[in-house]
């Protein structure tokens, strides 16, 4: 799944180098390939424009900080940049403050929407809710059909007519059964075209007033790009679209789509769906699909396994901890010691942003247990004091804690620049002060 953007993006970033100061001249070689990067990916050519625009800004309107890398800090910008043209925050479902939840599906044919009506139904009814599935569309053969058998496979019911009647009779009378039923979902399906011609805009529009739906989602099909893009600004034109699902994103391995709908569109993605199974359907949250894109896209997965292994409250202690700067080494000695309970660690940094350099300095997978234990060991030898306020380790006090650890001064000093450079890059992410960065870790703690 977008392997290729992601790729070429981590090329780009590679090639700024992990040295020095970020010149003009550098960022516009860096731009100009991830402008290549983002149009060989199909984003839409004024979305790509404003991006980069966006990002050349902020790049040279922003402090240098001193040992985070010039490519960390341009990762850092794209990465804010993504989550802002993916819409910033995740927009939940609406629900009906009265009445039942109606959710209104549509799009081109062969766009997954029956597949996202049944979908829908069963993650509404994972929540908890009563969901009634409507099938409105008498043109495919056998869709009627298909909606049934997977409204069996869920355990959700399914109202469909068998005689061909108009699609708004058929939503109204849907209506009434979910009341019958005491439904308090309704999830309407409908028929789609190869293209929203005048008739097909007026029957929707129509639908659509009859049922009054809570949210009309509009399905966008990955894998037909910029087309579906186009598609779904004028489907939006036409019934008034709340929100968007991108579907097939498993089979898109360039991401077009979804990097430019939002902006497209004006609408926020609400979800995609990432598989053929019915459990394929993802809320959509803007940092963790840039994270993504930037391939540093288990950031989040690494938060939620910290998050049930650390649990919450010290998460978010740390988190406020590195955003101020206080981050010290007691810190990382509790973190290492919570990170080891987690699984090991060759592959735990990996989902570390920039980690990945610092396993390649190290030695790539052979560093677990010792690392660990060695880093574990330096910081046992330090004093409390030292430990909080790490500039107070002068030569001396360097050269009794390699005594006391059976290390060398060399691996202390190792040691203490690794943390710096950890120190500097989790307040960049945490959008701590100095570095206007990301706050993709704040978002993802939720403080
Ligand atoms: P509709 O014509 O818009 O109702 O589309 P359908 O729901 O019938 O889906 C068309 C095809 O796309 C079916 O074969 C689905 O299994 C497939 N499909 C839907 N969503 C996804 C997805 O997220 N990933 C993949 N790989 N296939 C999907
Ligand atoms: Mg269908």
């Amino acid at each position: 799944m977008l392997d290729a953007l992601s790729e070429r993006l981590q090329g780009t970033f590679k090639r700024l180098g992990s040295h020095g100061k970020i010149t003009e001249a550098d960022l516009d070689v860096a731009l100009r390939e991830v402008r290549v990067a983002l149009l060989e990916a199909d984003v839409n050519f004024k979305v790509v424009r404003d991006f980069i625009a966006a990002v050349r800004e902020k790049a040279l309107g922003q402090d240098v900080m001193q040992s985070i890398t010039p490519a960390q800090q341009v990762i850092g910008i794209v990465n804010e940049q993504l989550v802002e043209i993916l819409g910033g925050n995740q927009e939940p479902l609406k629900r009906a403050s009265q009445g039942p939840t109606k959710i209104l599906v549509c799009g081109v044919k062969g766009s997954g929407k029956t597949t996202l009506t049944a979908r829908l139904g069963l993650h509404l009814k994972s929540q908890g809710m009563r969901p009634l599935l409507v099938a409105t569309d008498f043109e495919r053969v056998a869709a009627t059909e298909q909606l049934q058998v997977l409204g069996q496979q869920i355990g959700v019911p399914v109202y469909a007519e068998e005689r061909e009647a108009p699609a708004p009779a058929v939503g109204k009378r849907a209506l009434r059964e979910a009341e019958r039923l005491n439904a308090n979902a309704v999830i309407v399906d409908t028929r789609g075209a190869v293209a929203l011609d005048d008739d097909f805009a007026d029957e929707l529009a129509a639908l659509a007033d009859e049922i009054d739906p809570t949210e009309v989602l509009i399905v966008v099909d990955s894998m037909t790009g910029q087309e579906a893009v186009n598609l779904a600004k004028e489907f939006d034109e036409a019934v008034e679209g709340t929100g968007i699902v991108v579907t097939k994103v498993d089979s898109d391995a360039r991401g077009g789509a979804v990097l430019s709908v939002r902006q497209v569109t004006g609408l926020p993605v609400k979800f995609i769906t990432t598989g053929e199974r019915l459990e394929a359907l993802e809320s959509f949250y803007p940092d963790r699909f840039a994270s993504r894109v930037l391939g540093m896209g288990d950031v989040v997965s690494l938060v939620e396994k910290a998050r049930e292994t650390i649990g919450e409250r010290d998460v978010k202690d740390v988190a406020r901890r590195m955003q101020r700067g206080e981050f010290d080494l007691e810190d990382f000695l509790q973190q290492m010691e919570q990170v080891k309970k987690m699984g090991p660690l060759s592959g735990l940094l990996d989902m570390m942003p920039g980690m990945g350099g610092l396993k390649a300095q190290m030695g790539g997978a052979s560093l677990d247990e010792d690392y660990f234990k060695q880093t574990t060991a330096i910081i046992q030898s330090m004093t409390m004091e030292e430990r909080r306020r790490p500039d107070i380790l002068n030569g001396s006090r360097r050269r009794r804690i390699a005594h006391g650890s059976g290390t060398t001064p060399a691996d202390v000093n190792r040691m203490l620049n690794q943390f710096n450079q950890a120190k500097k890059l989790m307040q960049a992410m945490t959008g701590g002060k100095g570095s206007g960065g990301a706050g993709g870790l704040r978002r993802l703690l939720g403080f």
